[in-house]
C-alpha cells in the first residue's frame, strides 16, 4: 500500500518505521526540510518533502502533526488527495477534531494510538513503538465500514490492542487517566516547590526518590502536550479534575478527623482498583 504521513515527530516517524517494516511504500510531508531529509536518512520514509503534493500518491494518509494544527494541515491536504483516499489522524483528543474533519472528506477515522515517551520529535521515533499498546478508533454514524477496516488492519499490523468507541466517551475516559494523571502530577510538582524553607526544600530534593519520580513522570513532560490536552478537552479534565478535588477533600476531612477507619477503607479500595487499570500494562 502507498501511505502517506503528514507531520514527521515522534509518532509520525514512529508509524513510518513500523509501516515500512511491514512492506509498504510510506510517503512523508513535514514542515521544516531538515526532517524531511532525516526522515529518508533514518529509513522513516521512502521520500518526503515540505509540500503535499507527494500525498496525492497515498491511499491511505496518516495526519500526525500537534493537535494544534491537524484541522488547517487537513484543509491544505484535501487538494491534493486522490478521491478515494482514506483520512485518519492520531490526535490525543477526539470530539473536536471528529466534529471538524468528518464534514471536510467523507472517508475520515478519528484514531489514537495510546503510546508515547516524555520527548518529541523525529530523533526519538522508534520501531515497535505501538506493539501492546491500545489503538483506539472512534468512528461516527457516517464513517465509512471500508475505511474503518483500512485503518484497524493497519493498527493491527502494529501489535496494537484496538478498540473502537464513539469521540466522547474517548475524551471522557482518557481525560481520567491520561490528562487528569497530568495535571494532578504537575500541582503535586508545584506544591513540593511552594515549601518556604529553603533548606526542608534541598533537603527534600535530595531525599526524592522512586516514589517521587514515578509520581510527578507527567507532570513534568513537554509543557505543549499538556496544555493542549487542557485546551481540547477542556470539559471532561474539567469534570475529572472537580471529581478529583472531592476526593482530596474527602482524604483532607477523613485525616483532619483522624478517621483512621474510613481513611484505611480507601486505601484498601484504591488499592483493590489500581490493577484494573494495568491489567494489560
Ligand atoms: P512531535 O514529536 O512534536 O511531532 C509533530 C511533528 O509535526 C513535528 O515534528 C513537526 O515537524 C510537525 N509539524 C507540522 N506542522 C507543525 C506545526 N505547525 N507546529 C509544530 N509542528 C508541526 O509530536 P508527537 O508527539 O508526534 O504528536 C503528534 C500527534 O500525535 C499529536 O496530535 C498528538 O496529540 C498525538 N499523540 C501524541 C502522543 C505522545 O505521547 N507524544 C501519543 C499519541 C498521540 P517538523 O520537524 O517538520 O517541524
Amino acid at each position: 500500500m502507498d501511505i502517506g504521513i503528514v507531520g514527521l515527530g515522534l509518532i509520525g516517524g514512529s508509524l513510518g518505521l513500523d509501516l515500512r517494516a511491514c512492506g509498504h511504500r510510506v510517503l512523508g510531508n513535514s514542515r521544516r526540510q531538515e526532517t524531511c531529509q532525516l526522515a529518508v536518512a533514518r529509513g522513516i520514509v521512502d521520500d518526503a518533502g515540505v509540500d503535499l503534493t507527494l500525498m496525492a500518491e497515498a491511499e491511505v494518509v496518516f495526519i500526525c502533526t500537534p493537535l494544534s494544527v491537524i484541522v488547517p494541515t487537513v484543509e491544505q491536504l484535501i487538494p491534493h488527495l486522490q478521491p478515494a483516499a482514506v483520512l485518519t489522524d492520531v490526535g490525543s483528543v477526539k470530539t473536536p477534531i471528529v466534529e471538524a474533519l468528518t464534514p471536510l472528506w467523507p472517508n475520515f477515522v478519528g484514531g489514537h494510538p495510546m503510546a508515547g515517551k516524555a520527548e518529541s520529535g523525529i530523533e526519538v521515533a522508534q520501531s515497535s513503538l505501538f506493539a501492546g499498546r491500545p489503538y483506539v478508533t472512534t468512528p461516527v454514524a457516517s464513517t465509512p465500514p471500508a475505511a474503518l477496516e483500512v485503518v484497524e488492519d493497519l493498527a493491527r499490523s502494529l501489535g496494537s490492542r484496538l478498540y473502537r468507541c464513539s469521540p466522547e466517551d474517548h475524551d471522557r475516559a482518557v481525560a481520567w487517566i491520561s490528562h487528569l494523571p497530568v495535571t494532578v502530577s504537575a500541582s503535586l510538582i508545584s506544591a513540593c516547590i511552594s515549601e518556604p524553607d529553603p533548606a526542608v526544600l534541598s533537603l527534600a530534593k535530595q531525599l526524592a526518590s522512586t516514589g517521587f519520580r514515578d509520581t510527578s513522570r507527567v507532570g513534568g513532560g513537554n509543557p505543549e502536550l499538556g496544555l493542549l490536552m487542557a485546551k481540547y478537552n477542556r470539559l471532561e479534565l474539567l469534570r475529572a479534575l472537580q471529581t478529583y478535588r472531592g476526593q482530596l477533600d474527602q482524604f483532607i476531612a477523613q485525616i483532619e478527623r483522624e478517621d483512621w477507619s474510613a481513611l484505611e477503607q480507601q486505601l484498601t479500595q484504591t488499592q483493590q482498583a489500581r490493577p484494573d487499570f494495568l491489567e494489560f500494562d
